[in-house]
């Protein structure tokens, strides 16, 4: 636990399930106030919603497609209303299809950039801009992937919108340094959520994943929420434009 996260106001995209629940559960422990982010599905929002009070920290749910501009506009405004502050973002939200390059359209390539990419940095935007005008020393962490730095064919449009988040993250950390703003990416390995269950339900498939991770097993959505906590904590307070890279080992290995 990390004491000086208390009463900290958090904004988690996408934390209706998966990797984002994972992060909202352990800021409930950390007891702060939490806003879950969620886009279709409200009563599992509310579910999580519930988890954090239990845990402690006190949170409300509120829709948002992250892919539109006037509705993450109007999330980080709710969270400014309700909780007076914004003190963590955590670009968390993410989708991913898969198609041969050469026969994806250009609006599903749209639509996992908006997601994955644009929608990071509007957030992004309206949190540091709240943040240099309160004089808030906050802290954003974008959730970016492996595939940041392995390519993955079948998914150009999903490496490209990570490899992108990668570059957001180091220029604003570069950019806002100096107003002790700090901005990081956590880049997940195999992690066990909806995004994936296809492939770990199946066997033979599941094998294949495991033998490409050094530590032979994939991650849980709370080992990617133990490094978000410390990135949000004081303990990371020198740490600015990383990617601190939660995979078993995965990236070790030379593709
Ligand atoms: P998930 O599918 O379980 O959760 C994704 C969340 O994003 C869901 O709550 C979904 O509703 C939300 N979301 C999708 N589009 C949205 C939109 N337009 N507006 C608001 N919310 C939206 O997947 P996950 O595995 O928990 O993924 C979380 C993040 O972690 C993603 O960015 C993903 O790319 C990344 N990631 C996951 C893995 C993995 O193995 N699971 C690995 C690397 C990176």
């Amino acid at each position: 636990m990390f004491a000086d996260l208390k009463g900290k106001v958090a904004v988690i995209t996408g934390a209706s399930k998966g990797i984002g629940r994972g992060i909202a559960a352990r800021f409930g422990q950390e007891k702060m106030k939490v806003v879950v982010n969620f886009h279709h599905d409200s009563e599992q929002a509310d579910t999580v919603v519930e988890e954090v009070k239990r845990a402690g920290g006190d949170a409300i749910a509120v829709r948002a497609d992250v892919s539109k501009e006037d509705e993450i506009k109007r999330l980080i405004e709710v969270t400014i209303e309700t909780f007076g502050c914004l003190d963590v973002l955590v670009n968390n939200a993410g989708i991913q299809t898969t198609c041969p390059s050469h026969e994806l359209s250009l609006e599903d390539w749209h639509k996992v950039m908006d997601t994955n990419l644009t929608g990071a940095f509007v957030a992004c935007r309206e949190a540091i801009k709240f943040m240099l005008a309160h004089n808030i020393q906050g802290n954003i962490i974008n959730v970016s992937s492996v595939h940041q730095k392995i390519p993955k064919p079948f998914h150009v449009h999903y490496a490209s919108s990570k490899g992108g988040l990668r570059l957001l993250t180091e220029t604003l950390a570069l950019e806002y340094a100096p107003h002790g703003i700090r901005v990081n990416t956590i880049a997940p390995g195999a992690i066990a959520t909806s995004m994936n269950e296809h492939i770990l339900s199946d066997p033979e498939q599941n094998e294949v994943v495991r033998s490409l991770i050094p530590m032979n097993r994939v991650g849980e959505p709370k080992e990617i929420a133990s490094s978000a906590a410390w990135l949000a904590s004081e303990e990371a307070n020198y740490v600015t434009g990383i990617t601190l890279f939660v995979d078993g080992g995965m990236t070790l290995y030379p593709f």
